[in-house]
Parts: structure tokens; C-alpha cells; sequence
């Protein structure tokens, strides 16, 4: 067994953990390659109902006031490994475990991330820091302007995570080109498209000399994206992967990710995308702009950017599913890729406007901020559409919890909830209610 080197727990599921100084379940997120930076990972779990199932493990999370011992948690049979999370008021924290085979010593858990509110990583802080104006910790003064903006250096440093974008066209482009300046630790591109001329005229970064000469072969957005980006910011860490998003090299990647973007104008992608984020508990940020003239002559435009956030029980399918159902059917049989030639880009809309995708790639990055603040504390879906006035006005809107949501149910299960993706898809499409924007 892999030692654990990190344990994850959403914010919500640690919030209730506390409010009853309780057990939880872990379950290891395990490692598609024992390589890969999730190795060594445990996740808590979102539902504690049902049988212990063999391989997890109990965890213990309670808070102490200064000075308290820690009471000692209750034997547990039968358990993958015993695992100790306490946090005093003070701001101290401490996680632990006890693993079968290696005795009766506790050995240290490095890491603890708290997806949510805040986007804390215990060992860097745990308490909200008070906002700070002056100064800017990465020394060159860079920053200066943003860390104002944000409230002190810490929310931009809580920004500085690995990044997985599933799409890199016209709203993926722009979103990597606001991303990459504020120094992720990552960001990797997946998207299996190539670059065609009817692309350029609302793409961030790129331009006609990326079409390449008259009769040259076209070349993966993915790449040519990462490629321009690394031009303008060349210490950015870029993994452009030319492949489908259910490939597994692309769900390593999402499983990989601290937060998982989905800018894709196919559905198959999005919905392995909702999987990973709620297998993982990956927050997930998913951006959508639609235009369509209608039969009147009318034109109509709206953009979604739903931000879902782990711990809640709910996934993207619950929060508004997705705009074409039918395009999930790929998924039915592995190994075959999304048929684009079978699906023109006009199928259900009747353009694309840069300022459009500019703007949804805007808003996206505002929920971003919002997050690391601590002024989003729960799952966040906008729809900007026409109001009165003619003009994109916001409206929130909220998500529907299913019970019987497929996805929701293997939420913290890590790879095991790629298992039979034909089986879940055939799940998602019994249950969806298309909502509009793609
Ligand atoms: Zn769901």
C-alpha cells in the first residue's frame, strides 16, 4: 500500500465533520500510474451510508480548543487504515495514520487540501487571513495591482493551482490567456480538435500563421494554444495532451487537476469532465456561450458558467446537465472518438461571437476569484442573458439534487468511478434535461 501523502476533504463534508467531532469514511484516490501526483491521495467520502466496502479506511477528524488531548479515536475493525485529523483553534492542525502491517506507529499525512470556500491547503493556512493591501510576496511587485484587488497576497497565492481545460477553442483560448499570467503551478490543454480557418476570428493568442502554408496538414489547438501561451509566459508549466477527454492519459489529467475547467462545445467531454470532478472532488468550473437567430429573425444569446463544488452531493448533471444529451452516446462504446464531422459546428446554434467567448472565459475567471476569497462558499451557476434593456444581464440560478444521480453516486470513489463508463452514460442519459447553452 501507498503511503498517504495527502488527504482531501471538501469543505462542506469537513465543516459537518466538525459540527460533530466525527467519524468519516477515506477511501484512496489511487493512482491510474503509481507516478502521478494523485498517488498517495485519499479522499474523504461524501456519503457515509451503506457497507464498508473492502480498501477504505476510517478517518477521525475533530476540533480542540488550545492545550485539549485528543481523544483517541474508536477502534475500528476490518478498516484499510485508521486515519486522525485534528485542528485546534489556534490554527494548528495535525493528520495522521495508522496503516496495518507497519505496527502501531502513526505516521504523518504532509498534506490535507480542503476543496471549497477559501481553496485551503492545510500547511500553508488553515485560518482565513486578514486581508492584507501592502506588499506583494512575490517580490518582484508583478502582482502588485491584483493582490489589491484581491484583498492581500494569500487569495492569489490560493489561485496558484494545477489546472486541467478541456477545450481550446474560442472560450478555452481566452480563459488560458487570463490564467497563465497570474503563475499556476499548471495548466494542462485537452482538447483532440485541429485548427481551422472559421476558428481565428474570436480565438485568444492565435493567429493565420498557426493554419500553416496553403495544403499544410492543420494542427491540434491544444498544442498551438500551449505553444502561444508559453511564448508570452514561459515560466508556466503547460501539458497540451491531443486527445479525447475520456482517454485515460486525459482523466490522469483531470484526476490530476485541483480545479477542472471544461470550455468544450461537446458534451461527451463535459460529462466525463462532471465524473472526474465529483470521483475526485475537483471543484468544476464549466463555461458555455450560445447564439441563435430564430425563425422570427430575432437573435437570442445567453452564456453559462456554472461553478459545482465537491461535498455538496451534487455534480454538474444536477446543476443543469447538459445542452445536447445525444452527443454522451460516444461514450457508449470505448475507444471511439466523438464524431465531429457528423456533428458541424452549427448544429443548435447559429454562430459565435469573440466578445461572447472573451466574456464567458471572463466570468469564469470572476468565479475563480470569488472562490479563493471566500466570497463563493457553495456550488455558483450565472446565466447572462438579454434583459429588459437588451443588454446580458446576470440571473442566478440553482441546481436540483437527484438522488438517483449516477454520477453524484460515485462521488469520492476515485478511479473506480470510470470502471464501466458506458453503464454510468447509459445512467446520465435515463435522467437528463437539456438546458441550453454549449
Ligand atoms: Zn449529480
Amino acid at each position: 500500500m501507498l503511503l498517504p501523502r495527502r488527504l482531501t476533504i471538501p469543505r462542506p463534508v469537513l465543516d459537518r465533520a466538525l459540527a460533530r467531532d466525527g467519524a468519516l469514511r477515506a477511501a484512496p484516490a489511487a493512482s491510474l500510474d503509481s507516478a502521478c501526483p494523485s498517488s498517495g491521495e485519499w479522499l474523504a467520502t461524501v456519503r457515509d451510508d451503506g457497507p464498508m466496502p473492502s480498501g477504505v479506511g476510517l478517518l477521525w477528524v475533530s476540533r480542540l480548543d488550545r492545550g485539549a488531548e485528543a481523544p483517541a479515536p474508536p477502534p475500528f475493525a476490518g478498516a484499510a487504515l485508521s486515519m486522525e485529523l485534528q485542528l485546534w483553534q489556534s490554527g494548528q492542525w495535525q493528520c495522521r495514520c495508522l496503516l496495518p502491517g507497519l505496527g502501531s506507529a502513526w505516521v504523518a499525512v504532509p498534506e490535507v487540501r480542503v476543496p471549497g470556500a477559501g481553496m485551503y491547503r492545510l500547511g500553508r493556512a488553515w485560518r482565513p487571513e486578514r486581508p492584507r493591501v501592502q506588499g506583494d510576496a512575490d517580490g518582484d511587485g508583478a502582482f502588485s495591482r491584483t493582490v489589491g484587488a484581491m484583498g492581500g497576497h494569500a487569495p492569489l497565492q490560493r489561485l496558484r493551482l494545477r489546472y486541467a481545460v478541456v477545450g481550446s477553442g474560442r472560450i478555452g483560448s481566452h480563459f488560458g490567456q487570463m490564467l497563465a499570467p497570474l503563475r499556476p503551478e499548471s495548466i494542462a490543454f485537452i482538447d483532440d480538435d485541429m485548427l481551422e480557418l472559421s476558428n481565428l476570428d474570436a480565438m485568444a493568442l492565435l493567429g493565420p500563421a498557426d493554419l500553416g502554408g496553403p495544403g499544410a496538414p492543420s494542427s491540434p489547438k491544444a498544442l498551438l494554444l500551449a505553444e502561444r501561451v508559453l511564448e508570452h509566459w514561459p515560466g508556466v508549466e503547460l501539458r497540451p495532451l491531443v486527445l479525447p477527454a475520456q482517454a485515460p492519459r486525459a482523466v490522469q489529467e483531470l484526476a490530476d487537476a485541483d480545479i477542472i475547467v471544461t470550455a468544450t462545445d461537446h458534451d461527451a467531454a463535459r460529462c466525463v469532465a462532471a465524473l472526474a470532478a465529483a470521483a475526485w472532488h475537483r471543484p468544476h468550473l464549466d463555461l458555455g456561450a450560445l447564439v441563435r437567430i430564430g425563425s422570427d429573425g430575432r437573435r437570442r444569446m445567453w452564456r453559462d458558467c456554472r461553478l459545482v463544488l465537491p461535498g455538496e452531493g451534487l455534480c454538474l448533471a444536477c446543476w443543469g446537465g447538459f445542452s445536447e444529451p445525444d452527443e454522451l452516446s460516444c461514450l457508449l462504446n470505448p475507444g471511439q472518438a466523438p464524431d465531429r464531422r457528423a456533428a458541424p459546428w452549427h448544429d443548435g446554434r447559429s454562430g459565435s461571437l469573440g466578445w461572447l467567448a472573451a466574456g464567458t472565459a471572463a466570468r469564469g475567471m470572476e468565479l475563480l476569484d470569488r472562490l479563493v476569497t471566500g466570497e463563493i462558499t457553495a456550488s455558483t451557476w450565472v446565466r447572462d442573458a438579454e434583459g429588459e434593456h437588451g443588454f446580458l444581464e446576470a440571473t442566478p440560478l440553482r441546481g436540483r439534487g437527484d438522488p438517483h444521480c449516477p454520477i453524484c453516486h460515485l462521488g469520492g470513489r476515485g478511479p473506480s468511478a470510470f470502471a464501466d463508463l458506458p453503464a454510468l452514460v447509459r445512467g446520465v442519459l435515463a435522467r437528463q434535461r437539456p438546458h441550453g447553452t454549449r
